[in-house]
């Protein structure tokens, strides 16, 4: 498949999709569309094309079929948002019935949208699943596609970031691309203080222990990440010190190179 990601929101043309809490689909999903754009384009090693917002699917469809026609000339991606009962909550990605590649794809690109937007995965779906029993996006474009419901709009967050973050990471798997930048853990303290930002993650956690935990540890993408920190060291007694040890790891103890910025 050709390194490229022809990437639409969903509905469009007028059609505001689903409507609740005051927010319209069709409006985040484009705004989620334009922020996995900035970052696809800032990575700049996928070829990003974006399917015009104006047009309606049947236009988009037609507008990307006729540029790329071939089933190895990228992979089209359509960003929708989910509704349902006011419970429902989660990610999810449809692809075309019978194909276990494109379902494979859709998996790889979806566990990142679910992990980085910290939403329930709810799987891959075959589009005969669908209501209606097939969806145009999977059906009828000609590249490998995947159709993405991110979050419900009647219950989950709205933080689109996360949701461009996660497709971002998504695509970089897809196409066999590690993540260039160095994760960063930084811990802050509940007044609002950096006590360090991280690069090893038994650092970050032996200054949060520093503060006894009145701390939140966050990831570069300034998710709280702390729970996992917690399920990862928290029964390690090799790394449980004093709170007066643990802070001399602080002041100075860490390999060079770990500490990448240290503001209190
Ligand atoms: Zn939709």
């Amino acid at each position: 498949m050709d390194r490229r990601v022809i990437i639409a929101a969903g509905h469009g043309g007028g059609d505001n999709g689903a409507v609740a809490r005051g927010h319209k689909e069709a409006a985040e999903c484009v705004d989620i569309v334009n922020r996995t754009v900035t970052k696809l384009r800032a990575d700049g090693r996928i070829e990003t094309v974006v399917v015009p917002h104006a047009f309606d699917l049947r236009e988009q469809i037609s507008w990307l079929n006729a540029r790329f026609p071939q089933h190895e000339s990228g992979y089209a991606l359509e960003v929708h948002k989910n509704a349902g009962g006011s419970t429902a909550t989660g990610v999810e990605a449809w692809y075309l019935t019978g194909s276990t590649e494109a379902g494979n794809k859709a998996k790889s690109v979806l566990a990142e949208l679910a992990r980085v937007s910290r939403l329930q995965n709810r799987g891959i779906k075959k589009d005969v699943d669908y209501r209606g029993g097939s969806l145009a996006w999977v059906r009828q474009t000609k590249p490998w596609a995947g159709l993405f419901e991110c979050g419900f709009i009647t219950h989950d967050h709205f933080n689109n970031d996360l949701y461009a973050e996660g497709l971002f990471r998504g695509l970089l798997k897809l196409f066999d691309l590690r993540d260039q930048a160095a994760q960063i853990y930084r811990v802050i303290r509940r007044s609002g203080v950096q006590l360090g930002a991280f690069s090893v993650r038994s650092n970050a956690w032996t200054t949060y222990l520093g503060v006894m935990g009145d701390a939140v540890i966050l990831n570069r993408e300034g998710i709280d990440v702390t729970a996992e920190f917690v399920n990862e060291f928290g029964d390690d007694q090799r790394i449980v010190g004093t709170p007066r040890e643990a802070a001399g790891v602080i002041a100075g103890t860490d390999g060079p190179g770990e500490v990448i910025e240290l503001d209190g």
